[in-house]
């Protein structure tokens, strides 16, 4: 089975872990520290806070945003269940914004409109989550400009973007956001195991997400309620978690991002040589926006349903032979437990049109240009059968 996605590891890789098996440290030492500035150095921002996956930086990204009980998270219903959940994590509601059916992005467009109706109701959100979904940006600045004149604040869920770029700055370096959330799992565009990152440029909030990931204890002295006791002591001043990246995953995910333009090279050598390969035929491959480089975590088709072969079909027989064929994403509104607080089919429907004509090929640095093109032979067979 060709899957969708996997890691790529690299000698280099594993002597990087078992360098930190022969060390001192194996959670949290001076690895750790090094990836989180290898990273905010990569994104030309000024903080980075590593944590167990990008789930955990989602979180305490909102956590230290001071999202609450009676506040309203926005994010993109065509995402990771991830997304809406660290919303729920804090207490808030979530609500959705739908897609543009060009990127498959939350739509700037139905963003005012929602905001323009929350404003008259009073329940603007405090938090809106744009997802970069395959590694293409959102069009931030439009969201950026919608922030200032709401008031919410912004988290890129970039989990599939570091290595992209938006109007020739890296993503990441939050430019239109407060913090961006990256995730380092097996499938992502560089990995630690499981693991994630929040950037971003407020020194406060990197404080504070430092002090979330574990336990909510601090050791600096000006934020104690009294003189410390001695050289061991510290307090704990709020809730936390233990969220912490270890430092194997550290030493990991540095070893990667030393090679990220490689990686990001050939996802979209890849990614071009499909939008070549499957030019006139009833699909609809990627669409580009012109202000994005994108990292290329998934390459996306959609089938027509008026098309003679059905979204179904496709997948059936593209992984009945053997291609790891996936669907990115189920619109998370329409999952049972979200279901369960009212919201129904029919609610964000270009997100649910969208759904149903998806499927996700594989794409991933080692996939080779015979297996690619033993996946376009199939595609071209089952179109034509
Ligand atoms: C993978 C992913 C997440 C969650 O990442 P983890 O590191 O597995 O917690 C969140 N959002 C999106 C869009 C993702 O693709």
């Amino acid at each position: 089975m060709i899957p969708y996605g996997c890691q790529h590891i690299t000698e280099e890789d594993i002597q990087a872990v078992v360098d930190v098996l022969h060390s001192d440290w194996l959670t949290q030492g001076p690895m750790v520290p090094r990836f989180e500035q290898a990273v905010a150095d990569y994104c030309g921002v000024a903080h980075g806070v590593a944590v167990n996956s990008a789930t955990s930086a989602l979180h305490i990204a909102c956590l230290s945003l001071g999202l609450g009980k009676g506040d309203w998270l926005w994010t993109s219903p065509i995402t990771f269940v991830a997304s809406a959940n660290c919303g729920l994590y804090c207490g808030a509601q979530v609500d959705f914004v739908d897609i543009d059916p060009l990127t498959y992005n939350m739509s700037s467009e139905a963003l005012a409109k929602k905001l323009a109706i929350a404003e008259r109701k009073g329940n603007l959100p405090k938090i809106v989550v744009p997802v970069h979904m395959c590694g293409q940006s959102c069009d931030m600045t439009a969201i950026h400009a919608l922030s200032k004149h709401y008031g919410f604040k912004i988290i890129e869920d970039a989990s599939h973007a570091i290595g992209g770029s938006y109007r020739q700055e890296p993503i990441g370096c939050s430019r239109y956001s407060d913090i961006t959330v990256f995730s380092f799992h097996p499938v992502k565009i560089i990995t630690t195991g499981e693991g994630g990152m929040a950037v971003t440029n407020n020194s406060k909030l990197a404080e504070h997400m430092k002090r979330l990931r574990s336990h909510g204890i601090t050791r600096i002295p000006e934020q104690m309620t009294h003189i410390p006791d001695g050289p061991w002591y510290y307090q704990q001043i709020e809730l936390g978690f233990n969220y912490r990246m270890t430092e194997l995953q550290a030493a990991l995910g540095k070893s990667q991002l030393e090679r990220i333009e490689k990686i990001v090279y050939r996802r979209t050598e890849l990614a071009m040589r499909y939008d070549e390969m499957l030019t006139n035929l009833p699909l609809t491959t990627p669409w580009k926006h012109p202000d994005c480089q994108s990292s290329h975590h998934l390459y996306i088709l959609r089938i027509k349903p008026t098309s003679d072969v059905s979204r179904n079909r496709f997948f059936h027989h593209l992984y009945k032979n053997g291609i790891g064929v996936n669907v990115h994403y189920i619109p998370a509104h329409t999952q049972p437990w979200y279901r369960s607080m009212g919201f129904r089919e029919g609610d964000f429907p270009e997100a649910e049109a969208y759904y149903r004509e998806a499927i996700s090929l594989p794409l991933f640095p080692t996939l080779t240009d015979q297996a690619q093109e033993e996946i376009i032979h199939l595609i071209k067979k089952v179109i034509q059968s």
